[in-house]
């Protein structure tokens, strides 16, 4: 029986973790914390995960809260001036089904019980790099899913494929109760988008909480120095929901009564941060030789901006499963490794990675064409709203003004 070490018990390692053991493999999985940590320790993400990636967890028989959890229909976008006045507003329902956002403390701590009982073995240990030669002497491949953990610098980072050095984002997300959500001024429950030119973003909709009850989260992704960057030196959860309702009040007051009650859904449901959009070279070499390779954030780091981190952690792992296993009895060597990140990066996450990227940069006026188009055809915005879902549908014309007059010429027609 082939046996492999993951590090990391985040949606990456555990969608890889329960899929070998499934299969008969050998698999121990490495945590920092135990499971009551994660569950009573802070939200990592809204976690808004698209039809394609739930469709990964039902394979696998772990898409567990499917009908306690109000589905995302569509998408509510509202393109604002820096003044607060509305430029477009572009709205429908998803191309293909609606999104889910399940609190990841709730699933992974659910999915680590369920690796368990299929037989996997879970250690409780932050990993160091002398521990990672203890893993690759021990197993057949160890994989790296530590997300944004110091270990995954184990992994160089590949300058060609990086675009920014720093944090183009300030970022807050706050999950609350006593939100409405927006059903009734929408129609549908939608991912909630306010694009603010020039000051950030502020994205929301409904939410799972750890207490498997509705909730909302709110995203406030500040540029630097703008009106909305006021939540990096908040000092505790609570005040984090107050500068949050402060900001609503005197840049958003449309929203003002939406947000006037809502407190903060548990202790731990808020986070604050910035994030460099990072990617790392797919191979490692320990001291002694052996070799290591990573998935999800370990490899591609990404601003929460456009809902893709846990997209491509899931799909990153689902991928790194069908490696494995066609793999058989072959050695992981090397090329095996890049071949193996190669077919991922080419296929799906370096549209992820740019489409994400992206939507921190200033709209070209081929993307304002389109968003313009988008507000008056529901075909057309349901074309936009697909990249979400599935980015690689967002070019060539995203990054290709002539791509873009064909796709409005279409509309045209
Ligand atoms: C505000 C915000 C909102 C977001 N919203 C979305 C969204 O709606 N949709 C979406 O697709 N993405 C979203 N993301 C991104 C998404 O949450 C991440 O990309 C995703 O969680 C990555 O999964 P992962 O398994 O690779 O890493 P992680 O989820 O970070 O899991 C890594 C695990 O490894 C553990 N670990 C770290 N170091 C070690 C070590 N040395 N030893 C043992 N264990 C270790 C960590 O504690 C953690 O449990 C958001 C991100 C942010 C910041």
């Amino acid at each position: 029986m082939r046996s492999i070490s993951i590090i990391g018990a985040g949606p990456a390692g555990l969608i890889l973790g329960i899929g070998l053991v499934r299969a008969g493999y050998d698999v121990t999985l490495y945590s920092d914390r135990d499971p009551e940590a994660i569950r009573n320790g802070f939200v990592p993400s809204s976690a808004g995960l698209s039809f394609a990636g739930q469709a990964v967890e039902a394979e696998l028989g772990l898409n567990t809260w499917d009908d306690r959890v109000q589905e995302l229909e569509g998408v509510h976008f509202d393109v604002v001036a820096p003044g607060g006045d509305l430029v477009t507003t572009i709205e429908g329902p998803w191309h293909d089904g609606p999104w889910r956002c399940v609190d990841l403390r709730l699933k992974c701590v659910a999915w680590m019980a369920e690796f368990e009982r299929l037989g996997g073995r879970v250690v409780v240990r932050e990993i160091t790099p002398d521990d990672l030669e203890r893993c690759a002497a021990d197993t057949d491949l160890t994989v790296v899913a530590a997300g944004k953990g110091k270990i995954s610098s184990f992994f160089a980072r590949d300058d060609e494929k990086c675009i920014f050095a720093e944090p183009q984002r300030n970022i807050s997300m706050v999950v609350v109760k006593d939100h409405p959500g927006w059903v009734d001024a929408v129609g549908f429950a939608p991912l909630h988008y306010t694009k603010m030119l020039d000051v950030g973003e502020v994205i929301c909709g409904t939410f799972l909480n750890t207490d498997e009850e509705p909730a909302v989260f709110l995203i406030f992704d500040a540029v630097p120095g703008s009106p909305m960057d006021r939540f990096m030196h908040v000092s505790s959860n609570e005040e984090q929901v107050e500068v949050s309702k402060q900001f609503v009040k005197e840049c958003m007051p449309w929203e003002w009564e939406r947000v006037k009650d809502m407190r903060l859904a548990d202790p731990g449901a808020a986070i604050r941060g910035r994030i460099t959009p990072t990617v790392r070279k797919p191979v490692a070499k320990l001291p002694s030789g052996a070799l290591l390779t990573g998935i999800g954030d370990t490899l591609s780091t990404k601003d929460g901006i456009g809902g893709q981190g846990l997209n491509s952690a899931v799909k990153s792992g689902h991928h790194m499963l069908k490696a494995i296993l066609d793999r058989g009895d072959k050695a992981f060597d090397a090329e095996w490794i890049q071949h193996t990140w190669d077919e991922f990066w080419n296929s799906y996450e370096q549209y992820a990675d740019v489409f994400n990227n992206g939507l921190m940069m200033p709209v070209p006026v081929h993307q304002q064409k389109i968003f313009a188009a988008a507000a008056q055809n529901p075909e057309l915005a349901r074309k936009l709203f697909h990249c979400f879902s599935h980015p690689p549908s967002a070019f060539p014309w995203m990054v290709d003004p002539a791509a873009a007059e064909e796709v409005l010429a279409q509309v045209e027609r």
